[in-house]
């Protein structure tokens, strides 16, 4: 019976992969990069530049789980992660209990959803209700989550560290390393996703190489 790794690096799944990982790579730096060029600007400018990065991380991260080709569905998701991976920001107001941008990024304490802990105990307690109750979509929705979130921590952690409550934070990650983790991060969700989440066929297929190579241009 083939490993996973033998599905994984079976083309054309490899070669898009890889394409996207360089894509994410890409859009990390380009990002941080814009954030650096409008930091002299007003607060508005930096947040809307810090959020859009974010979002664009989530959305390329979710492109090497699912590899997007002509099903708009794929795309769809892609947007998904990128707003979630975005939105996560909001819980700075609600901490701050404002809507003013200048009380919401001058927090004395790391608000909820920036809880790494959080993402954990979420995705896993979606994860074994979706085992639970056999709803398939709803692992890809723990899933796409848990993508959105812990690319938008591993960012925040090149500034900050990983928050994990009631343990305490991690030192700020160096950029390489938060890079690295994105990567590493998309590439495990693909693995889990084409184990258990994209169609269960995979698990006959791969048994039968005729079929599998149907299943990966899915
Ligand atoms: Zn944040």
């Amino acid at each position: 019976m083939a490993t996973l790794m033998e599905v994984f690096v079976t083309q054309p799944s490899a070669s898009q992969t890889a394409m996207w990982n360089v894509i994410v790579v890409f859009t990390c730096c380009l990002g941080d990069w814009l954030c650096q060029a409008v930091s002299g600007r007003d607060l508005l400018w930096r947040a809307l530049a810090d959020s859009g990065t974010h979002g664009a991380v989530g959305a390329v991260s979710w492109a090497v789980v699912v590899l997007p080709g002509r099903s708009v569905a794929e795309w769809t998701q892609c947007l998904l992660c990128g707003l979630a991976a975005s939105l996560i920001d909001l819980d700075h107001f609600v901490q701050a209990g404002s809507l003013q941008l200048k009380d919401a990024v001058t927090l004395q304490q790391r608000p909820p959803f920036h809880s790494t802990t959080l993402v954990l105990l979420v995705t896993g307690v979606l994860w074994v209700v979706s085992l639970v109750m056999h709803v398939t979509q709803l692992r890809k929705v723990a899933l796409l989550c848990c993508v959105a979130w812990l690319t938008h921590h591993l960012r925040d952690a090149s500034r900050r560290g990983l928050w994990f409550p009631p343990l305490g934070s991690s030192p700020p990650l160096p950029y390489a390393v938060y890079v690295v983790s994105t990567v590493a991060v998309a590439v495990a969700a693909r693995c889990v996703y084409v184990w258990c989440v994209a169609v269960p066929s995979v698990h006959t297929a791969v048994s039968d190489p005729k079929s599998l190579s149907a299943v990966l241009v899915q």
